[in-house]
């Protein structure tokens, strides 16, 4: 009986329908709808809006095109990047420090690196998977909770790539050095960098020079290198702010301090300057994890001081980019100084916290799901001057690109190359 009302109701209510959408079919007629509502006349269409660019990067594969199985057993590869260096040519010159280079030779690439990388991951199949989709916790039975690899569906001849950049908070050393300044949301929806130019000094905005905006116009121009308009995860410390706004409190500061009124107000404006920034990032496919608070090494320091640094990443950087249960270890130091072998308190702790993706740095994209505790131990490799430049490492990232085409030896240091 419920069911043939029901089917009874539906059938009514798609003959409305209908019937609506004819009248919507002819411009400024006079109709009556069956529901003996008063008779209305439907106005002239407003103009069609702009439709976002990224819905069709979100829905570019439909889903009978996902038909390739990608299971528990095989590796989803994941790299990882710091932020690229924006000018190059200032910050491989006599401005800068040679120690200072060096570092900056080691950890980072170019933008210009950075996009023959993307071309490179794109032309060999790859394609951008969300991190939070590869991994989910299940309960057994028995009440009790543990990670497993989920099997991911994709397009045929597809591989799945996940992509994270670290440290996207422009630390103010940074800002010196050749990097851009912060993210900010375009008047066209579009993530820009605002970038000062240190040769002249001009302030301008890019998508050009940081590797979040490239990304954002790699995959607009390229949407099947995304899979749901996937992009990268950012792993975020707190300890200058994050995305170049200087959210970070300052606890020195007492609450009858002279001082605190005016902090609070210059703290609160930049809140709210970045929370625009952080909803059209997450729009358009990118997601968020912790770095720790104060890019403290997860290796040695102090149990109470890691819980500190915790609460502090959760008070001031996930009240603004939301809950994460992804962690990125700083340095790659892995808690307890061994997270695979054994559970130790710092890595019970962090877990009690919410996260259950650990990230470290290795040599591939090693992965393991722990037997004693509901956590998954991940590494990530990382494309940049050390790696670049090894001849080992030639072999390890010959699956994503050969570093000889990539590396700007004309622009870096001159360091040298093992291969
Ligand atoms: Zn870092």
């Amino acid at each position: 009986m419920r069911t043939r009302l029901t089917r009874t109701a539906a059938l009514i209510l798609s003959a409305v329908l209908a019937l609506s959408l004819a009248a919507c079919g002819k411009e400024g007629t006079t109709e009556t709808l069956p529901n003996n509502t008063p008779t209305v006349t439907t106005p002239t269409p407003e103009p069609t809006p702009t439709p976002d660019p990224y819905e069709a990067v979100r829905t570019y594969w439909s889903e009978d095109q996902l038909t390739q199985a990608w299971g528990p057993d095989q590796v989803v590869e994941h790299l990882f990047f710091h932020p690229v260096i924006a000018y190059p040519e200032y910050t491989f010159s006599s401005a800068i420090s040679q120690t200072r280079q060096e570092g900056l030779d080691d950890w980072m690439v170019t933008a210009d690196e950075f996009k023959k990388i993307l071309q490179s991951v794109y032309d060999r199949g790859y394609i951008l998977v969300n991190m939070g989709d590869v991994w989910s916790e299940v309960t057994d039975e028995n009440g009790v909770t543990r990670m497993q690899r989920n099997t991911l569906m994709l397009p045929e001849g597809k591989k799945p790539l996940i992509i994270s950049f670290d440290d996207v908070n422009y630390y103010e050393y940074m800002l010196a050095e050749g990097f851009t300044s912060k993210l900010v949301l375009g008047e066209d929806g579009q993530i820009w960098a605002e970038t000062k130019d240190p040769f002249t000094g001009e302030v301008s905005l890019t998508q050009d020079l940081d590797a979040t905006p490239i990304l954002d116009q790699f995959v607009l121009q390229h949407p099947d290198f995304s899979l749901n308009g996937a992009k990268a995860i950012f792993s975020l410390t707190g300890y200058e702010g994050i995305l170049g706004y200087r959210t970070q409190n300052d606890i020195d500061i007492a609450a009858d301090d002279p001082a605190r009124p005016a902090f609070d107000a210059k703290r609160q404006a930049e809140i709210e300057a970045v929370k625009p920034v952080i909803q059209r990032l997450k729009e358009t496919g990118w997601t968020f994890g912790s770095h720790t608070w104060g890019h403290i090494r997860l290796d040695s320091k102090p149990l109470e001081s890691i819980q500190r640094d915790t609460v502090r990443w959760a008070e001031e950087v996930g009240s603004l980019v939301g809950p994460t249960n992804i962690l990125f270890y700083p340095h790659g130091g892995r808690p307890d100084g061994d997270d695979w072998h054994t559970t130790g308190p710092v890595f019970q702790y962090l877990q009690s916290q919410g996260f259950r993706i650990f990230a470290s740095v290795g040599i591939n994209s090693f992965s393991y799901i722990k037997k004693d505790i509901s956590a998954v131990i991940c590494d990530r490799l990382h494309p940049d001057g050390t790696t670049l430049r090894n001849g080992k490492a030639l072999e390890w990232y010959k699956q994503f690109y050969d570093a000889r085409e990539i590396i700007d030896l004309d622009v870096r240091p001159n360091l040298g190359t093992t291969w």
